[in-house]
């Protein structure tokens, strides 16, 4: 069989591509391994509870500006999904009783910071302000393959003073920035979980191009959260490209790539020995699964040998999926918290505790009379490889007491009106998402060049392409779908030429 596009992966990046090419006329062809689409950006069924595996704090479903990339994505097939805004993105409760909330309205959250730091008050607001400068030039202009130069003479033409202010910012992290207007040491740190929330690094390491859009646009798009739950992006997506009379595969596992004799890549093979052409292929397998495994080693390219000393993989996570009884949490109680009890442990396996009530929102997607709570902490492969079977078991339900443990301190009585509990580890996340470790994405090893050093879609080898999280801008359903859509630019220009 032959296509113009295979996709290896349905996550939130592999699909948005493929939305992408099938809105112009491409045949593509979703492979995907598992047995639904999303990815990380998926979900699970058990007894009545519909759990998000990962995400569910989403950006990029807002109505208005270009920075909105998954509504921007659903649109190019048709498809839209209806939202439930979050008016609080993340409520902090940090070490020396430092108690945050990030407000969706912006004045409300800088006030409510400002008091807390009234010494820093002009440092906060410029600092801040920066950031929203860096989301006014990206919210300007439309967001495609920053490859593509025929796009970028374009864009230029249109938009000089942004092009100009945003390469400005290109090799600049967040912590340069903070610490040009921001002296006191505690909200340093705050600002480094501010960063780390959703890059898993403290703002030294993070792109100000990445802090820019999250931290402006969680008040301007908002957060808002899927009706019926994470899922039904990737749900409505796979409709939206199989309407336009492409194909979405799943049970279908790619084991290899194919190669011509000029070093092409020309198509896939599976697990069951199918091989499958096209005229490009777009792995949204991350990069370490990427080449070396799907890309045998003696063909991964230089590019990449040199990509990884600079990023390595970074930890996974432990999640506790708990379905717990409604009285347990007050109507009022916000969606997302963050809890660190010592700064020193920001970065440390089951340091930092994200916690996620989705059913504050839309109550659908769990039993009557019952919440969804997932929490959930980095944590390694080292730490859960070399098991057995029955200390496995044990170690999760060790592992799962300190996290609820840790819960009480925000849910009083957590441990008892728990009413289901699954708990994932690294082993789950590298089984289930096909990701080497089990890994969130990409860190960098040092201080990274700003966003300089992430690599773009096209790879040295010609034809294949990658898409997701390892590549530009990076983590998260948003981010992603930007690298999804620019993925697909890139393919169909290529395709044309
Ligand atoms: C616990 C957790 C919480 C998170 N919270 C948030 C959040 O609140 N907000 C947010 O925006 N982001 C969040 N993220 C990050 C976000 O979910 C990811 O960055 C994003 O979903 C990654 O998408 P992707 O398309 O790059 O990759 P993936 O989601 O990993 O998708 C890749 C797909 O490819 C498939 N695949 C891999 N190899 C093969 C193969 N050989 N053959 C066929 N198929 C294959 C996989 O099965 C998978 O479906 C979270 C992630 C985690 C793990």
């Amino acid at each position: 069989m032959s296509c113009d596009v295979i996709v290896v992966g349905a996550g939130i990046g592999g699909l948005t591509a493929a939305a992408h090419l099938v809105a112009q006329g491409y045949q593509v062809l979703v492979l995907e391994k598992y047995l639904i689409p999303g990815g990380s950006g998926g979900y699970f069924e058990r007894e009545g509870y519909r759990f998000d595996v990962g995400a569910s704090m989403i950006f990029g479903l807002g109505q208005q500006g270009t920075t909105n990339l998954l509504t921007r994505a659903l649109a190019s097939v048709a498809e839209k999904v209806a939202s439930i805004p979050d008016p609080v993105q993340v409520h902090y409760h940090l070490p020396e009783g430092l108690n945050v909330r990030v407000h969706r309205d912006y004045d409300r959250f800088l006030g409510e910071l400002q008091a807390r730091f009234p010494h820093e008050r002009r440092g906060i607001q410029t600092f801040y302000g920066e950031c929203w400068q860096v989301f006014n030039y990206l919210n300007s202009m439309e967001l495609k393959s920053l490859e593509e130069i025929g796009y970028l003479t374009r864009v230029f033409f249109d938009q000089p003073f942004s092009c100009l202010g945003l390469a400005r910012y290109l090799p600049v992290n967040a912590g340069a920035v903070a610490r040009r207007y921001i002296r006191d040491p505690h909200l340093l740190r705050f600002i480094d979980m501010e960063c780390y929330c959703w890059s898993v690094v403290p703002a030294d390491r993070t792109p100000m191009i990445n802090a820019g859009m999250v931290f402006s646009d969680r008040h301007y798009g908002g957060i808002n959260y899927p009706v019926g739950g994470v899922g039904q992006i990737a749900q409505a997506l796979e409709r939206g490209i199989t309407r336009l009379g492409s194909q979405v595969r799943y049970g279908a596992r790619v084991k290899e790539m194919l190669f011509n004799s000029r070093g092409q890549c020309t198509g896939v093979k599976l697990a069951n020995g199918e091989q499958l052409l096209a005229r490009a292929v777009i792995s949204n397998a991350t990069r370490w699964d990427t080449f070396g495994r799907l890309v045998p080693a003696e063909r991964t390219p230089a590019a990449e040998v040199r990509w990884r000393s600079r990023y390595q993989p970074s930890p996974s996570f432990l999640s506790l999926h708990l379905g717990v009884h409604r009285s347990l949490i007050p109507p009022d109680t916000d969606v997302h918290h963050i809890l660190l009890d010592q700064w020193t442990q920001l970065e440390a396996s089951l340091g930092t505790l994200f916690i996620s009530i989705p059913t504050l929102l839309d109550p659908s997607v769990a039993p009557l009379d019952r919440h969804i709570l997932h929490a959930f902490s980095p944590t390694t492969m080292a730490q859960w490889q070399g098991l057995d079977p029955a200390d496995y078991t044990r170690q999760k339900q060790v592992w799962a007491d300190s996290v609820i443990t840790r819960l009480e301190q925000l849910f009083p009585g957590v441990r008892e009106a728990i009413a289901f509990q699954e708990v994932g580890t690294p082993r789950t996340h590298r089984r289930f998402l096909g990701r080497m470790d089990g890994t969130y994405g990409p860190i960098p090893r040092g201080t990274p060049l700003g966003l300089l050093g992430m690599p773009f879609n096209k790879t040295a080898i010609p034809r294949l392409y990658c898409v997701g999280d390892s590549t530009f801008p990076g983590q998260g359903l948003n981010a992603v779908a930007f690298s999804g859509i620019a993925c697909g630019h890139k393919v169909a220009v290529d395709l044309r030429s």
